[in-house]
């Protein structure tokens, strides 16, 4: 927690469920949330086929819809791809960036990450920006060197936005780093985001992700500079991802 940053649970859906059930699983997440004061704001990135429906949904409800990916460019000649402003006019308000298997199934760099920000930024998307070590760049003490090359290079000038912490490691895996390590990386994030961009880069939020479940969330979730999580796998189950927020 930071103090005076309320705290957000975002639900990386990935590449899962069809319309009918992500509409089911949104609307009972919505129906968890009016149901009680949660501590924290929610939000759930399902495919980008799905977005549509679900902003459409969720419109003046407690749960903000956002997406996994977007282009760069505003538009164009990108066959099969999603500008920043498309998801905007269908309703959406965040988007999720440079996710390790954005990085790796499609060869994202720091600098596409970066552009891509850009583009949500104009589009008046807020960006959830990922980094986060390999299991071998931990292993041989890189962790914070490679995450803090990533931010640097991941995010522009003027970043206003969400960053979240992944070891990519972490992700699917039910392991996570310890308590002190998951501290230690936030505190270097916090640190960089203050030095480049004072009092907003004190403010911003770091997520953390990386096998978040009901039962690690209150402990990750009460450490210092974590201000909410990026939740995979237990994000497709509603009771779960409420019980992460009810942590929060
Ligand atoms: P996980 O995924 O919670 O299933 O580990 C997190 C993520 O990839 O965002």
């Amino acid at each position: 927690m930071t103090p005076g940053v309320r705290p957000l649970i975002a639900g990386n859906w990935k590449m899962h469920g069809t319309l009918r059930e992500a509409a089911a699983l949104a609307e009972a997440v919505r129906a968890g949330a009016v149901a009680e004061a949660l501590p924290a704001d929610l939000l759930v990135c399902p495919p980008f086929l799905h977005v549509q429906v679900l902003a459409a949904a969720m419109l003046g409800q407690p749960v903000a819809v956002g997406a996994q990916d977007c282009h760069a460019a505003a538009k164009g000649a990108h066959t099969g791809d999603i500008a920043a402003a498309m998801l905007r006019d269908v309703g959406a308000t965040h988007v999720i960036l440079g996710h390790s298997e954005r990085r790796a199934d499609h060869g994202e760099t720091d600098a596409v990450v970066r552009a891509k920000t850009v583009a949500a930024l104009a589009a008046g998307l807020v960006p959830v920006v990922c980094v986060g070590e390999t299991e071998a760049e931990r292993l041989a003490g890189q962790a914070e060197q490679v995450v803090s090359r990533q931010l640097a290079d991941s995010l522009p000038d003027g970043f206003a936005g969400i960053v979240a912490y992944e070891p990519v490691w972490a992700i699917g895996t039910g392991r996570t780093p310890t308590e002190g390590d998951i501290a230690a990386i936030h505190g270097t994030i916090r640190a960089a985001l203050a030095t480049r961009f004072g009092a907003a880069g004190a403010g911003t939020r770091i997520l953390y992700g990386g096998s978040m479940k009901p039962g690690n969330a209150r402990a990750i979730l009460a450490l210092p500079n974590v201000d909410g999580g990026l939740v995979g796998g237990a994000s497709l189950v509603a009771a779960d991802f409420l019980a992460i927020a009810r942590a929060a």
